[in-house]
């Protein structure tokens, strides 16, 4: 008998069918002996129109209220949740996170959780309850309500995991696993059985979906032991058969890891390239460049530098699409301090990241991937590296013939 922490995404609960789908689930897993927190998102597609509706009343929603509205999808499925459970005779309760006491910061709309009050919940576990929590959500220190960012409830699902010292913390999805590369672009993409929690983290931050990047950071900071898997399987097979599947995210010292070079392939297009040209090569320039930028809350990511030969360099650096406008208008009046010649941009890129600890022992990884991409034609904009990450920004119209190639050099389809 072992507490774990399962949690359920908005497809996984968006519609009454699989909500009780989900009960017969979580009741399968509480009548073999276990107990049993869930953690829910709000029904797919609620979170949005509950942003929708905010925004058809203020531009720019006031960012407590706004949590105070976009808190309530979820609140909708705990209670619906526990209504499942109950009629099929499973004692349930259900809390939103302000009940629990999840307590965040007070940065509303991506606060980050402190501290999660654990008494309530094993109060409830040990008088046999299923306890059923509202991810997404928590409150500060002054009772106002916060939500966690978009995606948030995996880090609810992993911070309660992580209070309570769960066995495990199962991630429960529409898909039914973590895959070699997005199966909609490669389709013989491999479902990985496992997959160290650091090479998670560059695929989160390389812009794969299925993790929140914030739960993955959780994970590693408080060793849980995360699982992702399908709801979309039928709800009783054997808990040994679901014990196995999906893909289990391990860590590197304890020995369950696949040991492969390549792990995986991510790729995102919603990222802009900006470049600052003719900057005089003297100290003080990126900061007085990057300075503004951070300061207006943009998030740079990759940042390439070239040595110059006539005391002049050009600067270049990525940041989200959405923000590209605003990084330039915050960098058009430091172009004229810094005596630039020029500032352009490019919104039709993509960031492609090869991904696998493999590499921190293993040369040749990077001349293999250029290889490839030289011999498809594919010219590399960009290049940063990790210890355990290969990263490059190309155009984006070679995204598919770049990920399918590299695929296959790297030997990460189905039948090898
Ligand atoms: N409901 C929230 C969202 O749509 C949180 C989550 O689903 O993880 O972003
Ligand atoms: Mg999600």
């Amino acid at each position: 008998m072992a507490l774990i922490v399962q949690k359920y995404g908005g497809t996984s609960v968006g519609s009454t069918d699989r909500i009780k789908n989900v009960a017969q689930r979580v009741a399968k897993w509480k009548r073999a002996g276990h107990d049993v927190v869930v953690v829910v998102s709000a029904m797919s597609g609620e979170t949005n129109r509950l942003i929708e509706l905010a925004n058809a009343i203020q531009t720019q929603p006031d960012p407590r209220e706004l949590d105070v509205v976009c808190s309530t999808g979820e609140q909708v499925t705990i209670g619906l949740l526990a209504m499942a459970l109950i009629d099929i005779g499973v004692p349930t309760k259900s809390y939103v996170g302000s009940q629990i006491r999840v307590l965040t910061d007070d940065a509303h709309t991506k606060a980050r959780i402190l501290e999660i009050d654990k008494e309530r919940i094993l109060d409830d576990l040990n008088s046999g309850k299923v306890i059923v929590v509202a991810g997404f959500q928590g409150v500060d220190a002054s009772n106002n309500i916060t939500t966690l960012g978009r995606g948030g409830s995996d880090t609810s699902g992993v911070a309660i995991a992580a209070a309570l010292g769960a066995e495990e913390c199962q991630i429960y999805t529409d898909v039914d696993g973590v895959y070699t590369t997005d199966p909609r672009v490669v389709p013989n993409a491999r479902r990985l059985t496992s997959v160290t929690f650091e090479e998670m983290l560059e695929m989160a931050s390389l812009g794969s979906k299925v993790l929140q990047i914030r739960s993955v950071e959780f994970a590693g900071k408080y060793r849980v032991r995360l699982r992702v898997l399908s709801s979309l399987t039928d709800p009783n097979i054997s808990i040994e058969e679901e014990s196995q599947s999906g893909t289990l995210i391990t860590f590197e010292d304890d020995g369950t890891m696949e040991a492969a070079l390549v792990s995986g392939i991510a790729f995102n297009r919603d990222e802009a390239k900006v470049t600052v040209l003719g900057v005089p090569d003297t100290p003080g320039v990126a900061f007085k460049i990057l300075d503004p930028i951070a300061k207006a809350n943009i998030e740079v990511d990759v940042i390439v530098q070239n040595i110059s030969t006539d005391g002049k360099t050009d600067f270049s650096f990525t940041v989200h699409r959405n923000d590209l406008e605003r990084t330039l208008t915050v960098l058009k009046p430091v172009q004229a301090v810094i005596g630039a010649r020029d500032l352009v941009s490019d919104d039709k890129i993509c960031k492609l990241g090869l991904v696998g600890v493999g590499m921190r022992s293993h040369g040749g990884v990077a001349s293999k991937m250029f290889a490839a991409l030289s011999e498809e034609g594919v010219n590399i904009q960009m290049i940063s590296t990790s210890e355990i990450k290969i990263t490059v920004v190309i155009d984006e119209k070679y995204m598919e013939l770049a990920v399918r190639s590299l695929h296959q050099v790297f030997g990460l389809e189905q039948s090898q």
